[in-house]
């Protein structure tokens, strides 16, 4: 029979000895959207920490939609990452764009990203399934619940079981924001799939302050975390400025995040 408390079918993954995904608390990633200098992401690096992030993401191999836009620093983006998280005891996140990067990347990062432009790119997904950092897996913007899933099945297969999935937004025939959040993904996920489920409202909105709002709708569909871009000056980001928290805005962002997860009877570190 229907009822209306649904079992999820999420098995929590240690992505570290102390952070645990998938169970009772939330984890709040958050960082730039880019690694753009030492100073910028150690600004945001100390402002996850204070504000019980665990996890600092920031791209250094980024996937731009123009060859002229910053393409992100490379392996000296990951060398700050790497330094300014061990600093403040957080994890870092950080997408391989290509097959050629996952050794690079694994390096430095304890948690591989996979891009929504990547979602179905086969090698990329059996290469980061044949190591053994776990990896977040972006549903690309326009595909299927299904499709997005079975992506997942193909890192599993390889041997990887450390994965998560996150709901980043899709394409949709609006243009007041930059993607659609589908929180059906969401819920659909946590109830058919075993992997954790994030959510990311900055990508979802494109706006700063449609973040919160979305970081909400995340977490009541019952995202296990959130995966937030933040920035010392968004406008003057190299790279999606327009949706990046402020980090003096991150304190409140917390509280009411904080608050959403209560509601849901979970915690927040
Ligand atoms: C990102 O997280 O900065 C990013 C490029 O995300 P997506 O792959 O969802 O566009
Ligand atoms: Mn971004």
């Amino acid at each position: 029979m229907l009822t209306i408390e649904t079992e999820s079918r999420t098995k929590p993954i240690f992505l570290s000895p102390d952070v645990i995904i998938g169970g009772h608390e939330l984890v709040l990633m958050a960082g730039p959207c880019s690694v753009e200098s030492y100073e910028q992401t150690r600004a945001a690096a100390e402002a996850v920490y204070r504000n019980g992030g665990r996890v600092l993401r920031g791209g250094a191999f980024k996937p731009r939609t123009s060859p002229h836009s910053f393409q992100g620093l490379g392996e000296e983006g990951l060398k700050i990452l790497r330094a300014v998280a061990d600093e403040f005891g957080l994890l870092v996140i950080t997408e391989a764009l290509g097959v050629e990067h996952i050794p690079l990347v694994s390096e430095y990062a304890d948690i591989i990203q996979l891009g929504s432009r990547n979602m179905q790119h086969f090698p990329l997904l059996w290469a980061a399934g044949e190591q053994d950092k776990p990896v977040m897996l972006k549903r690309g913007f326009m595909a299927t619940i299904t499709e997005w899933l079975l992506a997942a099945e193909h890192i599993a297969t390889r041997g990887n079981e450390k994965i998560m999935l996150c709901e980043r937004g899709i394409r949709t025939f609006g243009t007041e924001t930059r993607n659609t959040l589908d929180t059906s993904a969401i819920a659909l996920a946590k109830l058919d799939a075993p992997w954790p489920v994030l959510g990311d409202p900055s990508h979802a909105t494109g706006r700063a302050d449609l973040v919160l709002p979305a970081a909400r709708a995340a977490i009541a569909a019952g995202a296990d975390g959130l995966l937030v871009e933040v920035h010392s000056n968004p406008g003057l980001a190299l790279s999606d400025g327009e949706q990046a928290l402020p980090l003096g805005v991150l304190p409140e962002f917390v509280d009411e995040i904080r608050k959403m997860a209560g509601a849901m009877g979970r915690g927040m570190g």
